[in-house]
């Protein structure tokens, strides 16, 4: 293992910031692996599994058992890791800008586009090559100006040039799921299963730019652009992953997904070895589009009904919101059969907090998919 350190912009004199990776196999290696973690500062387990991840991949990789590099960010969010107010952590959003960390990152398909047009051929392996050098200058062209937009280029530099990409997360009280991109999904089904996803919730481009989709739907729009012409492959399988809720911090889950993790990498030949046979995937595949974002429509006192990852029917009660001057309470139901595959920890609400998702087959929501 070799680690890295990726000076940041400094966002006061006096302070540094810096980012970690760690990189393991043949760096000469004709496939990438890239995995991060905790992008979202505060999501632990996803963190916890991370350096779990980074445990077994240095015994992998005294074995001689990688076949691919892998580059691994075990936290991956620096600035958000020391940021907290009145007590409380807050690594989700950055506080000076009140910028999501997972969103807005750099989308750069008309430059790359621009770049390689008249360097494709008929071979696919050159159009990868040829396409992951113009999205690296591309990066490189835009220079950042505060310590976010560095640490997003930072983390892009990394990954662009990885054939899977995984990024992990968690939710708030949550069952394990999965996003990613319509295209892409058969290539992720095989680390659903090993994951046991309950959901796996599908779109082209959320509306978000988030880490996952300025890989996986760049190269979705070179392939719109130039595939009649060209062999333009999946350049990035590209998941976000969720690793259930911010209080499922146990060494026994992060040894479980680790585990699934390294299944899945023996499964596409990136560890030598023996899969295991695929486990049967919990839950099919469903739109983002047809997730159901439950918000809550007055303040009270937030009370479930339905467990988070249990399979629900539309009708079924999800929860109440309890008054708690009158006592009286309002019940909202699911519109959907699905998953309710996440909740909100904390049991007080006001109007329009997110309170739930519900996986549904059917899409109908356009727009902002990750916002209610
Ligand atoms: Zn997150």
């Amino acid at each position: 293992m070799q680690s890295q350190i990726h000076p940041l912009i400094a966002p006061a004199p006096g302070l540094a910031l810096q980012l970690a990776s760690h990189h393991f196999g043949d760096a000469g290696a004709a496939r990438k692996i890239y995995v991060q973690a905790g992008l979202h500062a505060d999501e632990i387990p996803a963190m916890l599994v991370a350096v779990t991840l980074k445990a077994r991949l240095r015994e992998l990789e005294a074995q001689g058992r990688l076949r691919a590099q892998v580059v691994l960010v075990s936290a991956a969010n620096p600035i958000g890791l020391g940021q907290a107010v009145l007590g409380g952590f807050i690594g989700r959003f950055e506080l000076s800008s009140g910028n999501n960390f997972n969103r807005g990152f750099p989308m750069l398909f008309k430059p790359v586009a621009a770049a390689v047009e008249d360097k494709l051929t008929q071979d696919g392996a050159h159009n990868l090559r040829v396409i992951r050098a113009a999205w690296r200058e591309a990066l490189l062209a835009q220079p950042p100006v505060n310590a976010f937009q560095s640490l997003q280029q930072a983390l892009m530099l990394l990954a662009h040039d990885a054939e899977v990409v995984l990024d992990l997360h968690c939710s708030r009280e949550a069952a394990m799921h999965v996003y990613t991109g319509d295209a892409i999904w058969p290539e992720v089904e095989p680390l659903a299963r090993y994951l046991g996803a309950t959901a796996s919730l599908l779109a082209l481009d959320s509306g978000a730019h988030s880490f996952d989709e300025a890989h996986s739907y760049t190269w979705w729009q070179l392939q719109q652009e130039f595939g009649a012409r060209f062999p333009i492959p999946h350049g990035s399988i590209a998941v976000t992953v969720e690793h259930r809720g911010q209080r499922d911090v146990t060494d026994a889950l992060a040894q479980q997904d680790t585990q699934a993790l390294l299944d899945y990498l023996t499964h596409i030949g990136a560890i030598a070895g023996e899969a295991p046979p695929l486990p049967p995937l919990p839950q099919p595949a469903t739109p983002l589009a047809g997730s159901e974002q439950l918000v809550a429509g007055a303040a009270g006192l937030l009370v479930y009904r339905a467990q988070v990852g249990e399979r629900v029917t539309a009708g079924q009660p999800l929860f109440d919101i309890v008054d708690p001057v009158e006592g009286t309470r309002a019940t909202t139901v699911s519109h959907a059969d699905g998953v309710f595959y996440m909740g909100r920890e904390v049991r007080y609400v006001k109007p329009g907090d997110q309170i739930g998702r519900v996986s549904g087959a059917r899409a109908f929501r356009t727009g902002k998919l990750l916002s209610p």
